[in-house]
């Protein structure tokens, strides 16, 4: 097969940038990441909390690969239900929501593995990542990256693509993240002992007081996930020990996310803190593409990050550059005002009212039109 690109070269090497690296090795000659995290970091199989995957996330992986998914659905769990204890004056109930919507799945599983399993699953013949390296600037045709031993300058030429998989800072996007004023606390951690009204298949929310949302379900084989979203003003600056996280658990409805916090080493807790930001009018400047939350960074409430970062990945190995933006962008535009709206009922929620389901999300498919026009091949030779 002809390569149509010499070198592609990701910045950022998590969730969209591996799953990039699979997509597009078939055709360049040398696929590079640069990753501003260090390599032991980068390994930490535990480290994030747990990521979702519903059926458009799986059928992007199907495509990365088959044995990929196979994988995958090894070590996830499949959620069956959905607690969530609502407010009603002073009473708590519990309702059960169906999830996912009839006819779809949702898995879950640790974060950290998928990009571990999403690494190994990368063509090692003609990759390689560069650790420790933060990208800078981009301009005049030349990448420039910092290391521990200096700066590091990378000539761009016409035949290389360069993908902006930086994550929801990224310095490839021309509007910065706007800060939610929330931050959201959490972790995975090998635990057994939930109480045993606690189903082990399901997720559980708990949205009883809107300064403190709680959430915890299954990350795989006996691991949970628990998180805690919290309401602050600077969700940057917050940088909370585990005894003050603790002190804001006053209900007692709380106890076991108090457990889970508590059995969770300090270090494995991962701040994050929600925020969205404008998806650019067009997703591809020259030979720049952006990817995953670089390109369209959400809140969290439908937990589809991990997904779109797949759904980008196919897209880019499916069909011409030219066709990137118009088969992601009212996708994404669509997702994040729904994002929206379920993050502001979530915290602002004063009953059982049913919560909105949205089957569009999953039914995402891989595209199979590539069409001809303006096209070389199965996707544009840059340039
Ligand atoms: C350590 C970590 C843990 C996470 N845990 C979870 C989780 O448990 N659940 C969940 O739903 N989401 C988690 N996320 C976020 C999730 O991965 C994303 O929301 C989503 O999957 C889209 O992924 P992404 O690759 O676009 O962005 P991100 O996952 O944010 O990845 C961006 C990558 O780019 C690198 N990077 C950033 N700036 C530069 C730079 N200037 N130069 C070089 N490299 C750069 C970062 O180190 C990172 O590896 C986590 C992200 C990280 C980085």
């Amino acid at each position: 097969m002809s390569k149509q690109y010499d070198e592609v070269i990701i910045i950022g090497g998590s969730i969209a940038g591996l799953a990039t690296a699979i997509a597009l090795s078939p055709f360049a000659s040398r696929v590079t990441i640069l990753e501003a995290s260090s390599c032991e970091a980068f390994h930490d199989a535990e480290a994030g909390a747990a990521v979702q995957l519903s059926d458009n996330g799986l059928k992007a992986l199907q495509f990365l690969s088959a044995d990929l998914l196979q994988t995958v659905l090894h070590h996830a769990v499949e959620v069956q239900k959905n607690y969530m204890i609502l407010p009603s004056g002073n009473d708590l109930y519990d309702t059960i929501t169906l999830l996912p919507p009839q006819g779809t799945r949702t898995l879950m599983m640790r974060w950290g593995l998928l990009r571990k399993l999403l690494f190994e699953a990368i063509p090692q013949d003609i990759f390689c990542i560069e650790f420790d390296t933060v990208v800078k600037d981009f301009s005049a045709g030349i990448l420039t990256a910092t290391r521990e031993d200096g700066e590091e300058r990378y000539p761009i030429s016409d035949r290389t693509l360069l993908v902006a998989a930086d994550g929801s800072k990224s310095a490839f996007r021309p509007t910065p993240l706007q800060y939610s004023p929330r931050l959201n606390v959490k972790a995975t951690i090998p635990f057994s002992n939930l109480p045993p009204h606690f189903e082990s298949h399901a997720t559980y929310s708990f949205l009883g007081n809107p300064e403190v949302a709680c959430f915890l379900g299954p990350s795989g084989p006996h691991h949970y996930y628990w998180a805690i979203s919290l309401a602050t003003e600077n969700p940057e600056a917050v940088n909370l020990s585990i005894d003050q996280l603790i002190a804001r658990l006053t209900s007692p409805e709380t106890e076991i996310w108090r457990e889970l916090v508590q059995a969770t080493p300090p270090h494995k807790v991962f701040f994050q803190p929600s925020g969205q930001a404008d998806i650019p009018e067009d997703m591809v400047h020259g030979n720049v593409v952006l990817v995953g939350d670089a390109a369209h960074c959400m809140s969290g409430s439908y937990g589809q990050s991990a997904c779109l970062a797949l759904e980008d990945a196919v897209t880019l190995a499916t069909g011409p550059l030219l066709h990137y933006t118009p088969q992601r962008r009212q996708r994404c535009l669509d997702l994040q005002a729904a994002s929206q709206q379920r993050a502001t009922q979530a915290v602002n929620v004063k009953s059982d009212a049913p919560q909105t389901m949205s089957d569009w999300i999953y039914q995402w498919d891989v595209p199979t039109a590539c069409p001809p026009e303006n096209s070389n091949g199965p996707y544009a030779v840059i340039g």
